[in-house]
């Protein structure tokens, strides 16, 4: 397999996935994000308990006082075992809090505690104000474990590495080599047709990659963990590898997603939003599905014309519509939750 150094093809994929979720966490609104598009859940929901409900929410309490407070050994205590191992050491994790939030007068709300239905977890969504002009910022929940009496934090959400970034700035680690795998078709054997044949990879092969990634102590990261070590220094593991799959075919729900899971790695598809739902292509219950299991993703414009040749408008259109397309994946999962926990036991609701 050929893995090659990927700066330049990093600084590409820059370009072409500017309208990642990361970036669209940015709120910049006075509306909480449980009320809008910006939460995304790691798993479907359900009510939780009270009791547990009350537990999660003064574990996220503690965990933004501390943060807020710029408690670093506070809050690295709270962490789960794996998650500090991911996030490297205290000091390495403090100085990418610090780089990344500054020294604003930060504040938090969180929304309502909800727990897994498949897994103990219980995640929070939570609100960002940065106190400056970056102003309130959204993004992945966080997750909390089980841990005795109370709770861990497996997922740091906001602050952790797959948070938002707020604009432009200089990078910090402008020269990072992080193997980047594109992928585009999946089949059981190569078609014949050599256009075709070059774009695709057969199912044996993505496993015996997998395969070899593991054998070779490769850890999968996201594009939103690439650029939070690209401009704020986050810690990433000693070998990652970032899995990308172009454009959103069907055959990768079918035939890459099953191997992904079974290996333990993520990867972050490049959605053409106009394409979903579209016969060849990805449906929305499957990005939804994917999503809730951790798999990244990012708009690819709607329709995949020439952004190059495009007018302002039909540019800003095609990132824009996208970006929010990738959003309401999040939006309707959250909506589908609020309305089960108001609806009566067993009623399902399907937005
Ligand atoms: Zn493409």
């Amino acid at each position: 397999m050929n893995l090659r150094a990927a700066r330049a093809t990093f600084r590409l994929l820059a370009l072409a996935l500017l309208t990642t979720a990361f970036l669209a966490g940015c709120v910049n609104s006075d509306t909480p994000p449980w009320t809008g598009p910006a939460q995304s859940p790691k798993t479907g929901a359900s009510a939780s308990s009270d009791e547990q409900s009350q537990e999660a929410r003064k574990t996220a309490t503690r965990f933004l006082r501390s943060f807020v407070d710029r408690d670093f050994d506070g809050l690295w205590g709270m962490l789960r075992g794996d998650t500090q191992a991911r996030l490297g050491n205290k000091e390495a994790f403090g100085g990418f809090l610090q780089r990344k939030f500054g020294s604003g007068d930060l504040s938090y709300e969180l929304g309502d505690p909800q727990s897994s239905s498949q897994s103990a977890a219980v995640s929070v969504p939570i609100t960002l104000d940065l106190g400056d002009s970056r102003g309130r910022v959204a993004g992945p929940p966080l997750v909390l474990v089980p841990q005795g009496e109370s709770f861990a934090v497996s997922d740091t959400g906001p602050l952790g590495p797959r948070g938002p970034l707020f604009g432009s700035l200089a990078a910090v680690r402008p020269e990072l080599d992080v193997p980047i795998l594109i992928y585009h078709h999946f089949a059981p054997d190569l078609p014949t047709d050599p256009v075709q044949a070059s774009i695709s990879v057969t199912t044996s092969a993505f496993g015996d990659q997998l395969e070899w990634l593991t054998a070779n102590g490769y850890t999968s990261i996201s594009v939103a963990e690439l650029y939070n070590a690209f401009y704020y220094d986050l810690p990433l593991p000693a070998k990652p590898v970032i899995l990308v799959f172009d454009d959103g075919y069907s055959e990768v729900y079918q035939l890459a997603f099953p191997l992904l899971k079974q290996h333990g790695f993520g990867a972050t598809i490049a959605t053409i939003t106009g394409a979903v739902d579209h016969p060849s292509y990805l449906t929305w219950d499957q990005v939804k599905e994917m999503s809730d299991s951790g798999i990244e993703f990012v708009s690819h414009s709607v329709t995949h014309g020439n952004l190059a040749a495009m007018s302002r408008d039909d540019l800003r259109k095609e990132l824009g519509d996208s970006r929010k397309a990738v959003l309401r994946i999040s939006l309707r999962r959250a909506v589908r939750e609020r309305l089960r926990r108001r609806s009566p036991a067993g009623a399902r609701c399907s937005a």
